[in-house]
């Protein structure tokens, strides 16, 4: 119920599923309908259908106990690794570190791991490091222990000021300049790219060319200048594509003698229902009051 939602909202919602639902018996025994009205308002309905259909696994195969191993719990429906190791070490003190945000900088810092970590390898060496650390089951402690990393992570060990000398584990941090880390690959450079199109209107209609590539299949835009044109454009705007920044420029076109399969004359009236990317269509808001005027 917390995921995307504050507490002062959840409380409510979450006296009255406990009244209607107060064990994962009745909640597996449910009919949906039931389980998403009590959830109405919460919004996300797929985290109430996946609690739902979690209650009927565990009620049906686990005898209705919630399972301990991480592997168990992360195998019912809705449930992700860092759920799954966030219940399995919180409520059952298993040594699975949930890997959120303020465990990766711990642990990165004490390691001095000077290696980006938003990829495959650099998590997977932060990951087996916290691994690494956890007391052992017979020990206990583990999720204590999480909890601990997690809270010296937000308190302590923060991402642009860390209090070094408050650290109760600074004597073994080889962070040499923590603030630097975690590293995080470089963004590609941003590169302009020009797109020229034409305004091209004949008889209150205005020509538009269906995309054929990828990303927009499909969808119409204002049809493509094959040359590079030149002078102040009657319409310019700029749009975001990968790491790419788009100058949009659209001039005044001349009405071709024959069309391609993909261009279409539509009229004025006919333009709102046409599917169009965002940007194109930005460019024929800014054009439609000059074919009208
Ligand atoms: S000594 Fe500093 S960098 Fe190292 S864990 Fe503590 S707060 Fe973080």
């Amino acid at each position: 119920m917390l995921q995307q939602t504050q507490v002062a909202t959840v409380v409510d919602y979450y006296e009255r599923w406990m009244e209607r639902f107060p064990d994962v018996r009745t909640l597996a025994a449910a009919p949906e309908s039931d389980v998403l009205h009590a959830w109405q308002g919460l919004g996300y309905y797929s985290r109430a259908r996946n609690l739902h259909a979690a209650a009927r696994v565990i009620a049906g195969d686990y005898g209705g106990i919630f399972p301990r191993a991480t592997e168990r719990i992360l195998a019912l429906p809705g449930v992700g690794p860092y759920t799954a190791a966030a219940v399995a070490t919180f409520a059952f003190d298993q040594p699975t570190p949930p890997v959120d945000a303020n465990i990766i900088r711990v642990t990165a810092r004490l390691l001095d791991y000077c290696k980006p970590i938003d990829n495959a390898a650099g998590l997977s060496h932060i990951r087996a490091a916290a691994e690494q650390w956890q007391p052992s089951e017979e020990e206990g402690g583990a999720g204590i222990f999480n909890e601990a990393l997690m809270e010296l992570g937000a308190l302590v060990c923060t991402p642009r000021s860390p209090r070094c000398s408050a650290c109760p584990v600074r004597i073994f941090c080889r962070a040499e300049a923590p603030e630097t880390l975690p590293l995080k690959r470089p963004r590609p450079r941003r590169v302009e790219l020009e797109e020229h199109c034409g305004w091209i209107v004949r008889d209150d209609q205005v020509l538009l060319e269906q995309q054929t590539g990828k990303r927009w299949r499909g969808l119409w835009r204002l049809p493509i200048l094959t040359e590079p044109h030149s002078g102040i454009p009657l319409a310019a705007l700029a749009y975001p594509f990968t790491h790419h920044r788009v100058n949009l420029s659209v001039f005044p076109g001349t009405t071709p003698l024959f069309l391609t399969e993909n261009q279409h004359w539509f009229s004025l009236a006919e333009l709102e229902a046409v599917p169009m990317t965002a940007p194109h269509r930005r460019a024929l808001q800014k054009l439609l009051p000059k074919a009208n005027a």
